[in-house]
């Protein structure tokens, strides 16, 4: 099996090393990521100039750096390597729950794999872990979670969340209520008036959604699909 590991957080985020590091039991693996954070970037694409992919080193695995985003590095590493099975995008830091998934480099990266043909899955753990101890607690059930999403061969795209003490993993619905995008005003040193775009939680979540998950201590499964029709109307 093929699986290419991209994410938005960079080449030389922890949470790529990580992923990539577990992805490598199941299969051959290549990273392709963005050479800077692109989070938020979401399914932007780099039209008006040309991109690099350049190979980089990554511990013992192939792998390749792009100055582009997260769906330009889906795209190009798959033209690069024939027959990819799967796109794994993260581990993000920091969750993609809810209407984030709208602005979301990660799971854009997973989206573009979907829009290909392929399988993309998006992973996400709470913002803050930097250490490679930090990641350890999640790395046995990060085994669980891919065992279980690259046996669903007829799901193509799923969004996962891990919270910070899981137990045990659960399928959900993305939250629709409102949960960020919430601005704070602020002031510069020379006092000028700026502004923090910031992702805190504005509505509480609703029982069996992909918030709800985390407030819960669930592994957060969210099956996603392409077509946006809203077929009633
Ligand atoms: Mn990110």
């Amino acid at each position: 099996m093929r699986i290419l590991v991209s994410n938005d957080d960079g080449i030389y985020s922890p949470g790529i090393a990580v992923l990539a590091e577990i992805a490598s039991e199941f299969g051959s693996v290549r990273v392709v990521a963005p050479d800077v954070e692109r989070s938020s970037a979401g399914h932007s694409i780099t039209a008006s100039r040309p991109l690099s992919y350049k190979p980089t080193r990554l511990a013992e695995l192939t792998a390749y750096r792009v100055n582009g985003t997260p769906a330009d590095c889906v795209s190009l590493g798959a033209y690069h390597w024939e027959k990819v099975d799967i796109v794994l995008s993260g581990l993000n830091l920091g969750f993609n729950l809810g209407n984030s998934i709208w602005h979301s480099g990660t799971v854009a990266a997973a989206k573009q794999a979907a829009l290909l043909g392929l399988r993309g899955v998006a992973l996400s753990v709470p913002a803050g872990a930097e250490s490679a101890a930090d990641f350890e607690p999640f790395k046995p059930w990060l085994r669980q979670v891919l065992r279980t999403v690259l046996g669903e061969v007829n799901l193509p795209l799923v969004n996962v969340n891990f919270p910070r003490h899981p137990r045990g993993i659960i399928w959900t619905r993305a939250s629709v209520r409102r949960y960020d995008g919430k601005i704070v005003p602020a002031q510069d040193p020379a006092g000028r008036r700026l502004f923090w775009f910031t992702v805190t939680p504005i509505e509480g979540a609703e029982e069996g959604t992909d918030r709800w998950a985390m407030e819960q201590g669930w592994i957060s499964l969210t099956p996603l699909r392409l077509d946006l029709t809203d077929a009633h109307a």
